[in-house]
């Protein structure tokens, strides 16, 4: 089956071909390309199916058998499902939680709609790995009518952290947690035989997250309501005492729309750092000596650390850390400053084989360390052109 994974961004708009088959047998990428600048969804998505048709990939536009977007999070709405007009309902109704992908999605999907009205369209939500995550955990101690709104934790980054509880199970040996993994959104949660599976994932990239799993399901996640939330991001603030909007807003004379803006595009690594919102450019003047930069990287792997170890109590312990994103898997000082000292947990980096990974997987603890630390490149592209073709097989 041919399967496009379409990834709309507030302007940009980036897809790969797939074609699958059933239980993995083939997962081909016959081809990906992207626009950049984007103005007009509608002429740029024709643009792109033309693009397969002229480059041989398709014979017919029709050839398509699915479209799958990884939609962030809807309002009442999670999982792995049709992209109908319920789909578009749900963005809409948190387009201001997340106003930089909801919209782009829910114009998406409708166009999508149009030009391939034969194709699967399907929505594999990035809250999605969470739906399992105890109440306590997911609520948030707001007045009941908050609570009904729908403010609470969602989590995001849901295709990488379940990519990361499949492949950590393989490389682990736990081939059942693995099997159990890849039918969750069809299947639920079922027991596993044996002892329980404990890993801690940290995805850390231009936005991050780190997500507590036993046996393959998210028990909690550092992401809460919004994806202004958890690590410090590139440039959003990630968490932050409510009580500090109202007294910024009140004594810095701002506006909500002012205060917003500053919290979402001037915050995080960028406003502690005040160098950039890339690692490698802090990383850059941090070793220059610039004290906010290396401030910065400290405070990013101080909270990375900080969440890890709340998960600590509710797994009982833990099996394996995982890297993975642009920053987990090329960042070998990052993974140190995260990974020190915690010998006394069995967990032992080998300064050796951290340093020689770059974006590729491998196991990175000495051969003694009963933690192993795992760095497993992110393919969000492929977990979802796997979600497809399961949920249209
Ligand atoms: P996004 O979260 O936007 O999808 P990434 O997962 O690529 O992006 O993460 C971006 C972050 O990862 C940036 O801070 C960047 O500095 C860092 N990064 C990405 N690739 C590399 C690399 N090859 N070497 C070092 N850092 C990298």
């Amino acid at each position: 089956m041919l399967i496009l994974i379409a990834n709309l961004g507030s302007t940009s708009f980036k897809y790969r071909l797939y074609r699958m088959a059933a239980a993995g047998a083939d997962e081909t990428v016959l081809a990906s390309g992207g626009f950049e600048r984007v103005t007009d969804y509608a002429g740029t998505i024709d643009q792109a199916l033309a693009d397969l048709v002229a480059q041989g990939h398709l014979e017919s536009i029709d050839d398509i058998d699915a479209v799958g977007f990884k939609t962030v999070l809807g309002r009442n709405l999670s999982g792995c499902v049709e992209a109908d007009e319920r789909v578009i309902e749900a963005l809409e109704g948190f387009r201001e939680v997340a106003p930089a992908h909801n919209p782009p999605y829910a114009e998406g999907i409708r166009l999508f709609g149009k030009t391939l009205p034969k194709a699967r369209l399907v929505a594999l939500f990035e809250t999605a790995f969470y739906q399992w995550v105890p109440e306590a955990a997911s609520r948030y101690a707001v007045p009941r009518a908050w609570h009904e709104a729908g403010i609470q934790r969602y989590g995001f980054h849901g295709a990488s952290h379940k990519y990361v509880a499949e492949r950590s199970a393989e490389m682990m040996g736990r081939d059942a947690v693995a099997e159990m993994v890849r039918g969750l959104y069809q299947n639920g949660p079922r027991p596993v035989a044996g002892e329980p599976l404990r890993v801690v994932s940290f995805h850390l990239g231009g936005s991050s997250s780190v997500t507590g799993i036993r046996n393959g399901v998210a028990i909690g996640t550092s992401m809460g309501f919004s994806p202004q939330s958890g690590l410090p991001q590139n440039n959003r603030v990630g968490d932050l005492d409510s009580g500090a909007l109202p007294f910024a807003i009140k004594t810095l004379g701002l506006t909500l729309e002012e205060a917003e803006k500053q919290l979402t595009r001037e915050a995080g690594l960028l406003g502690v750092s005040g160098v950039s919102n890339d690692v490698r450019d802090i990383g850059d003047a941090a070793a220059e000596g610039n004290k906010d930069a290396q401030l910065a990287l400290e405070m990013l792997a101080d909270s990375a650390r900080r969440w890890a170890s709340s998960f600590l109590f509710d797994l009982g312990g833990i099996d394996a850390l995982v890297f993975t994103a642009g920053i987990g898997e090329n960042r070998d000082d990052l993974r140190a400053a995260i990974c020190r000292d915690l010998e006394g947990f069995g967990a032992e980096l080998d300064p050796e084989k951290n340093s020689a990974c770059r974006g590729k997987e491998a196991v990175i603890s000495t051969d003694a360390s009963q933690v192993k630390i795992l760095v497993i490149p992110a393919n969000e592209e492929l977990v979802l052109a796997r979600e497809v073709a399961r949920k249209i097989s």
